[in-house]
């Protein structure tokens, strides 16, 4: 009876606190969508307050930002510099108004023509993006630029479809959409909806993993995020949101030549993200609404437009480098404390990291890997056993940081094998070690700048979603369990290592020691088999390494094998089971702390004894 009342009683705490944690999460979605819901309640409220002009205005804005909200997951999120988008606006464009004329097949409806021409706009987003897998931002905006001039070059040539150069009227809306008013609202909520799922992107694992690729590639490669999955999904999304708005603005055009399009447009899509800033949803709205608006109020100067174009990006980049959203970032702007202190709570650790299930040993036989005439490792022999650490040491220059490359897949061995229990590790693919359970952090820690600490630590744990990139799109629940889980244990993680309190705070703004700690957690999210630290200790003060020490025991207790890359000696021969001395990247010497210590070479060599 006792036992059944205590039971009944857990049970009620958990659900409340089930009940807490919702609550708390549905004040944050709130928190968040508040500035949204602001802007569409302006929006709304513009009709009773402007006429048919602003009504035009009000309607060029919105389509603009259909487009925008779309290629801001391309340039803002992604980093990727597509200047040419006007082109994905043509061809919606002309998509819709040619389907709805009827000019190849017989006519189509309007409201079935936008959804034709969005699926034609994400094919070709997809094929306008391509280049970006592998050219690099300058030749990639060139490519962006190359594709615009071909689409308006068919567009011109192809006259019995387009109309060539006397063009081709833009389709008509039905009531109550063919009102000046009527369209405005159509368009506003067409807006609204892109703008829901640009953000539904933007917050998910996939908006991190976005932001992880474009500012530490690496790590990000290294928590297992593929980077061609995730473009080709946004590409896809963007070329449908620019179709979706060529269609909207071949209607308000009414009619479309290829002159429609122009070069300043595309510039102007483009800085409207520059001016809003990287990263931010709300920050390129913005700066879509002032690029709209600036030629009306200075009509006068409308021929000068790309020159103010270009005055605006030199000061946007010289002024304010985060654009618009960096400005409306205040918490940023808040002092930290300057005495703040690392204090790990490892014993936190089980009720976090799944054990290991310990089974797999992994074995280096033989490995060799030369840069030109530069043998960095020489026929290396390395075993690292579950729930073991394993120093490895040596000079400077002498292989450890290849040794580690080579395990998580960025250098292709030139000889030797390397397994995990019986299956071979295939060389090369990083993005796949993570699958293996294999994470490692970095000898210059590699973190997202402009990113929380919180979501650094999460971008860890990418690959342990269930929920897919339509789901995550849609707000579907799988979604809001994958963040859920991947919030509630990144969180914990941060207790484990100390730096709860900076979860929230940009980690541009944290010290290098702090950043290694946050590597230790991300790669904690994946709860690894083999972890493996380059110089942890580095940087690190006499305190925090102790406290370093406690952690990576800690993180072994749990069955998970280390590879510790260490120059402080007493932290390699305090905790460390076994011990592998590089020179030149041979093995200089080999066995535990106690035969290390009175090893004659490496006494002489390494440890100046
Ligand atoms: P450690 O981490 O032990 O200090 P590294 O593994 O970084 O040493 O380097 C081993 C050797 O390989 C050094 O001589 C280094 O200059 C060379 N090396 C490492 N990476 C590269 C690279 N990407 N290209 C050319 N040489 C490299
Ligand atoms: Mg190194």
């Amino acid at each position: 009876m006792a036992m059944a009342t205590a039971s009944s009683d857990q049970h009620r705490a958990a659900a409340s606190e089930t009940g807490r944690i919702e609550a708390h999460g549905w004040r944050v979605a709130l928190v968040h969508a508040a500035p949204f819901l602001g802007m569409l309640v302006l929006a709304l409220l513009l009709p009773l307050v402007g006429n048919d002009y602003w009504a035009l205005i009000g309607t060029r804005m919105a389509i603009y930002w259909v487009l925008v909200s779309g290629l801001n997951l391309v340039v803002g999120f992604a980093g990727h510099l597509a200047i040419g988008y006007v082109a994905l606006l043509t061809l919606g464009a002309y998509t819709t108004s040619v389907l709805v004329a009827g000019n190849v097949m017989p006519p189509v409806p309007v409201f079935a023509a936008l959804p034709i021409a969005a699926v034609v706009g994400a094919i070709f987003g997809v094929i306008v993006g391509l280049p970006a897998l592998r050219l690099r931002t300058f030749y990639f905006a060139m490519s962006t630029l190359g594709f615009a001039t071909i689409v308006t070059q068919i567009a011109l040539a192809w006259q019995s479809v387009t109309g060539g150069g006397v063009g081709i009227a833009g389709p008509e809306f039905p009531a109550p959409f063919n009102t000046a008013w009527g369209f405005y609202f159509l368009c506003v909520g067409i807006a609204a909806f892109t703008t829901w799922l640009s953000a539904n992107v933007a917050r998910s694992r996939f908006g991190r993993a976005l932001i992880a690729v474009r500012d530490a590639e690496v790590a990000a490669e290294a928590t297992g995020i593929s980077k061609p999955k995730m473009l080709i999904a946004i590409f896809l999304l963007a070329g449908a949101c620019a179709a979706v708005a060529g269609g909207l603005f071949a209607s308000l055009q009414t009619y479309i030549t290829p002159d429609a399009f122009t070069f300043d447009l595309s510039v102007l899509f483009f800085i409207a993200i520059l001016i809003g800033g990287r990263g931010s949803i709300m920050g390129p709205m913005l700066g879509t609404i002032i690029l709209t608006i600036l030629p009306e109020i200075a009509a006068p100067l409308a021929a000068w437009s790309t020159f103010l174009y270009a005055v605006l990006l030199l000061l946007i980049v010289l002024v304010m480098p985060g654009g618009i959203a960096a400005l409306l970032d205040f918490r940023s702007r808040r002092p930290l404390a300057s005495n703040r202190a690392i204090v790990p709570r490892p014993a936190a650790l089980a009720g976090i990291v799944r054990r290991s299930r310990g089974d797999k040993a992994l074995a280096l036989r033989g490995i060799a890997l030369s840069f030109g005439n530069v043998k960095a490792i020489d026929g290396l022999d390395l075993d690292v056993a579950p729930g073991q650490i394993h120093g490895l040491i040596g000079p400077n220059g002498s292989g450890k940081t290849t040794t580690l490359n080579v395990i998580s897949g960025y250098y292709a061995a030139k000889g030797g094998t390397m397994t995990l229990r019986a299956d071979a590790l295939p060389p090369g693919m990083p993005a796949l070690r993570a699958r293996h359970g294999i994470a490692r952090t970095f000898q210059t820690p590699r973190v997202v700048g402009e990113a929380t600490v919180l979501q650094n630590v999460m971008i860890g744990g990418t690959v342990e979603g269930r929920a897919s990139f339509v789901e995550a799109l849609l707000a579907l629940p799988r979604n809001a369990r994958d963040e859920r889980m991947l919030a509630a244990k990144a969180r914990a993680l941060l207790g484990v290592v100390g730096l709860e309190g900076l979860a929230d705070v940009r980690a541009d703004r944290l010290q290098h020691s702090e950043l290694r700690f946050i590597e230790i957690a991300r790669a904690l999210m994946l709860d690894p088999d083999f972890l493996l630290l380059d110089e942890p200790a580095a940087g690190l003060s006499g305190d925090e390494i102790d406290r370093l020490a406690e952690l990576i025991k800690a993180v072994s207790a749990r069955g998970t094998g280390i590879l510790l890359v260490e120059h402080h000696a007493d932290l390699i021969f305090d905790i460390c089971h076994q011990i592998t001395v590089l020179n030149l990247g041979r093995i200089l010497a080999a066995g535990t702390p106690g035969e290390i210590r009175v090893h004659k070479e490496v006494v002489s060599a390494y440890l100046g004894g």
